[in-house]
């Protein structure tokens, strides 16, 4: 285990205007950890109840997912999140949040995970991620998520995650929000102040842009034209962007660039089929193959 993951696992009822999927897997630690799966070894900290499926314990498995992180909590249910998206594929509308079993949520860190050099915080209540960083022995690299509930609940909060993180992904919305400004690269630079060596600014599909103290870069989405179901695609794309990280550990200009098309590359297989259908039964020539292209549509002279 070489990169911890801690976030939601999920049952995800979601609506497209392509489909619909009812109680499918997801979760923030499940769309991030089946993604790092092909280039790390990642292992999760989260919680599912009584409902939880055995197949989808063996999805994980079958990933390579080290599961020892995983409560199961016998008294409820598995977090619920429910949701559609119509017209603007950017941005889910929140139907419901049953919170049940993460409701209690205590991520408490198994010893074997305390010294992972990698960890990626995902999308919970600020005050559990500090508590994740407070466990933990000197990762090499923290990457951090959140959402527009924390921003607007729990902003000091978060503040303090983002003052402990080496690496803020976020959203455009988000950042314009928590920053209080409406430019996308002033916000970044802001983030920045907190002491991060990188900001990432993910929009959607439109791409994502990778801001240094000095550095800037950005990558389109790939340009496709079977989109199903966008969610996920965040925690896919941080996962993959990790992921590549903490197999080269190698953490350069260079190196986050690559890390962020290959992020770019995971995401664009999520968005394709609800759930993460698709990224968990991908072949490595697969993953190659985007890459190839996404390098030759940004190639130019
Ligand atoms: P995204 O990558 O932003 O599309 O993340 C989608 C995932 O976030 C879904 O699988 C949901 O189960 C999960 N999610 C939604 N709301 C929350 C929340 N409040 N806390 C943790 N995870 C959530």
């Amino acid at each position: 285990m070489n990169l911890l993951i801690v976030g939601s696992v999920a049952y995800d009822t979601v609506e497209t205007p392509f489909g619909k999927a009812e109680k499918a897997l997801g979760g923030t630690a499940t769309f991030g950890s089946v993604s790092a799966s092909y280039f790390a070894k990642p292992g999760i900290v989260g919680v599912v109840g009584n409902d939880f499926d055995r197949k989808h314990i063996n999805l994980l498995k079958k990933r390579g997912v080290d599961l020892e992180g995983l409560q199961v909590d016998p008294s409820g249910k598995t977090f619920h999140w429910s949701g559609y998206y119509e017209g603007d594929m950017n941005q889910a509308i929140t139907r419901d949040t049953q919170l049940n079993v993460f409701e209690s949520f205590q991520p408490t860190l198994p010893e074997s995970y305390r010294k992972a050099p990698f960890l990626f915080l995902g999308n919970i209540l600020p005050g559990l991620q500090l508590e994740v960083l407070d466990q933990m022995k000197d990762p090499e690299l923290i990457l951090c998520d959140s959402m527009n509930l924390w921003i607007e609940t729990q902003p000091k909060e978060l503040e303090k995650v983002f003052r402990r993180s080496d690496v803020i992904c976020i959203n455009d919305s988000e950042v314009r929000q928590f920053c209080n400004t409406s430019t996308i690269s002033k916000a970044a630079k802001e983030l920045l102040k907190l002491g991060a060596t990188r900001v990432i600014i993910k929009l959607g599909g439109y791409g994502v842009q990778l801001y240094g103290k000095d550095t800037f870069f950005a990558l389109p989405a790939l340009p496709l034209s079977n989109v199903k179901d966008p969610t996920g695609a965040g925690d896919t794309f941080a996962g993959g962007f990790i992921g590549r990280l903490a197999k080269s550990r190698t953490l350069n200009e260079n190196a986050f660039r690559r890390a962020l098309a290959t992020g770019t590359v995971m995401a664009s297989y999520c968005v394709q089929d609800f759930s993460c259908r698709k990224t968990a039964n991908l072949k490595p020539s697969d993953i190659e193959k985007r890459l190839t292209e996404l390098k030759q549509i940004t190639r130019w002279s």
